[in-house]
């Protein structure tokens, strides 16, 4: 990267005041309702927004990555959590490219037209960065899979009308992993909500599988082979998640900048005291350099690049920890009132708290980049 087309200058512009004038009004609504925003998802599917990165084909509209995470960018600006739901339509959605014909053709063009939420569920209450401790288990038996399990703190639970669910078909490492898609409404099915400090419109929690019958035709991609299939997909969700964080963060700021003009301490506004001035220039450099590393990471990702994996985790960890950084530093502008709920400064803090945990531990493999395999703490 950094330089973007005119049609992606074009695609920024469009997305920001769909988003200004559709999703801001109603995004600290959504925040405390204890409900999932449909409507957004809808409003959104209305204006393409939710088939981004699926083919024409399936009604999308085919974009790059980079064109996403500007997509991204710009609604996380106005409200963070319909930037994530529209990461998990364009990213966990196009995992259903890899399904057989008839689960392809049925649940595709309804995510593209905001009908279908799909959640990823891999983390299990015993494995959520060491991924090889993974126990939930799909058994062949008499033509369907047997789900058994439980997965742990799933992003969209209880809301998605179907998981994508990582299960062991065979004992062993990373190697015997599979993935599954299924419907949320199979029995021995069970939600379990957790109440979380950001993200709170997406609803979050655990889910049981008990003696759950899926169907063989529900495999996605290889059999014991779904990590080298989810490898890209992994990726850009990373990538995409620093960007949604800096997203939330760049109105953080430039919302001080504002504030700063007007707000008057000792006869001068505060933006003229070098004090509140040079941490809003580090803050500014800091968020733009973050930007780059995201950017840069779809890219090398988008080409298949070796080093796409540790890109992508320095975009989500350097998004995320400058973006907390950033909403800190601009509720501090605010004041006192930065702390209190007629602002956005602590939904903005508590979303982009949760880019940071959300996608794994993610200096493992930044440090294994680096040290070399060896190094990792299991070896
Ligand atoms: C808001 C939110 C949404 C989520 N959504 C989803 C979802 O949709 N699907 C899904 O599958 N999962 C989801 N998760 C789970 C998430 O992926 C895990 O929380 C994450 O991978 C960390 O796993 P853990 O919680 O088991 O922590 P642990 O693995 O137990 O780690 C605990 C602490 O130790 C640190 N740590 C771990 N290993 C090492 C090491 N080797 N060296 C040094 N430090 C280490 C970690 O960084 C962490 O600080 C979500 C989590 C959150 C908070």
């Amino acid at each position: 990267m950094a330089e973007f087309t005119t049609e992606q200058d074009a695609v920024r512009e469009t997305i920001h005041k769909f988003a200004r004038k559709e999703l801001a009004p109603q995004a600290a609504y959504w925040d405390r309702a204890d409900a999932f925003p449909w409507d957004n998802l809808r409003k959104m599917a209305k204006v393409g927004l939710t088939g981004l990165r699926f083919p024409a084909a399936y009604g999308g509209s085919g974009v790059d990555a980079t064109t996403l995470g500007i997509a991204l960018e710009e609604v996380a600006r106005f409200d963070h959590s319909c930037a994530i739901i529209l990461c998990g339509c364009n990213i966990t959605g196009r995992i259903f490219l890899q399904a057989c014909k008839e689960i392809k053709d049925a649940v595709v063009p309804e995510i593209v037209q905001g009908r279908y939420l799909a959640a990823f569920a891999s983390t299990e209450s015993e494995s959520g960065s060491e991924m090889r401790a993974l126990r939930t288990t799909a058994k062949l038996t008499d033509g369907a899979y047997v789900l058994n399990g439980e997965k742990a703190m799933i992003t969209f639970a209880g809301v998605a009308q179907g998981y994508l669910v990582l299960a062991r078909t065979e004992e062993g490492g990373k190697e015997g992993i599979s993935c599954l898609f299924v419907e949320a409404d199979r029995p021995g099915i069970q939600i379990q909500r957790l109440d979380g400090f950001g993200w709170r419109s997406l609803k979050w929690g655990n889910i049981a599988f008990d003696e759950v019958q899926v169907p063989v035709d529900h495999l996605i991609g290889e059999k014991h082979n779904a990590l080298p299939m989810l490898k890209s997909i992994v990726q850009e969700q990373r990538a995409l998640t620093g960007l949604i964080a800096l997203g939330t963060a760049k109105q953080a700021l430039e919302l001080a900048a504002e504030y700063a003009k007007i707000r008057h301490v000792y006869g001068k506004p505060l933006g003229k005291f070098e004090g509140i001035q040079f941490r809003m220039a580090d803050d500014y450099t800091a968020l733009e350099a973050a930007r780059l590393v995201c950017y840069r990471a779809l890219s090398l990702s988008e080409r298949g690049a070796e080093e796409a994996s540790t890109w992508s985790a320095m975009a989500n960890l350097m998004g995320g920890e400058t973006a907390y950084t950033v909403v800190n530093n601009a509720m501090d502008v605010y004041g006192g009132m930065g702390y209190s709920t007629e602002f956005p400064f602590e939904r903005y803090l508590r979303d982009v708290k949760a880019t940071q945990i959300a996608n794994a531990t993610l200096k493992m493999q930044i440090a294994q980049a680096l040290l070399g395999k060896d190094y990792q703490p299991y070896a």
